[in-house]
């Protein structure tokens, strides 16, 4: 059977919204609290971080032994339900697909749920694949790729059609043998592999297969 795999933050709901800037905010606020800096040396640190890392929690990690438990704690302050609204349009179309319908995020449980109940949706996934389980690794790691496909029971990736915003995200589920959706991107012409929709309501027409019976 085919499966839906699908990133959450800025695919299931668009980037750039409140909930987006406060989470940043947040994160900010960790780094200048626990390193003991102002809030502009902490920006300019957590850039370069994630820069340097690609995830501002790995570099925190590696530079400055953070515990993720300790990080996360803190970001859960955060409650995605007073950001984010129920979409019933969205609601509506991940129940008309006829995939498996997971979720593979690199937000922690509470977060990833928190979401997905804010938009009234999470009654369609059947698995949410957190950081955790990845051993705090997550995207882009191809070890948290072939532990996702584990925990849903796949054996053959090229059943999967991963969901996601994050372009460089979608390089390791392809190497798999995933199909890939970049939402809310932009086409390259040497990356046609990518289908891309600028919106997640567009997947009906991207990617009609998950919408085909079973
Ligand atoms: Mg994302």
């Amino acid at each position: 059977m085919r499966v839906a795999l699908f990133d959450i933050d800025g695919t299931l709901y668009p980037r750039g919204c409140l909930l987006t800037e406060r989470l940043d905010r947040r994160i900010t606020e960790f780094v200048a609290e626990h390193l003991g800096l102002d809030i502009e040396a902490a920006d300019s640190l957590r850039s370069r971080t994630l820069r340097a890392h690609g995830s501002t929690l790995r570099g925190l990690i590696a530079l400055h032994g953070v515990d993720p438990d300790v990080y996360y704690g803190f970001l859960s302050a955060v409650d995605p339900r007073d950001y984010l609204r129920p979409d019933e349009r969205l609601r509506a179309m991940l129940g008309r697909i006829t995939a498996r319908v997971a979720a593979f995020t690199n937000a922690p449980r509470g977060h990833a749920w928190g979401v997905l109940e804010a938009l009234g949706v999470a009654g369609a996934f059947e698995r949410v694949y957190t950081i955790e389980e990845t051993g705090y690794r997550g995207k882009p790691d191809p070890a948290a790729y072939e532990g996702a496909l584990h925990a849903l029971g796949v054996d053959d990736a090229t059943k999967v059609t991963m969901v996601e915003d994050t372009r460089r995200f979608l390089a390791p589920a392809r190497d798999l043998g995933m199909s890939t959706v970049l939402v809310g991107g932009v086409a390259h012409g040497d990356r046609a592999d990518d289908v891309v929709i600028d919106a997640i309501h567009r997947l009906p027409d991207a990617v009609p297969w998950l919408f085909e019976p079973a």
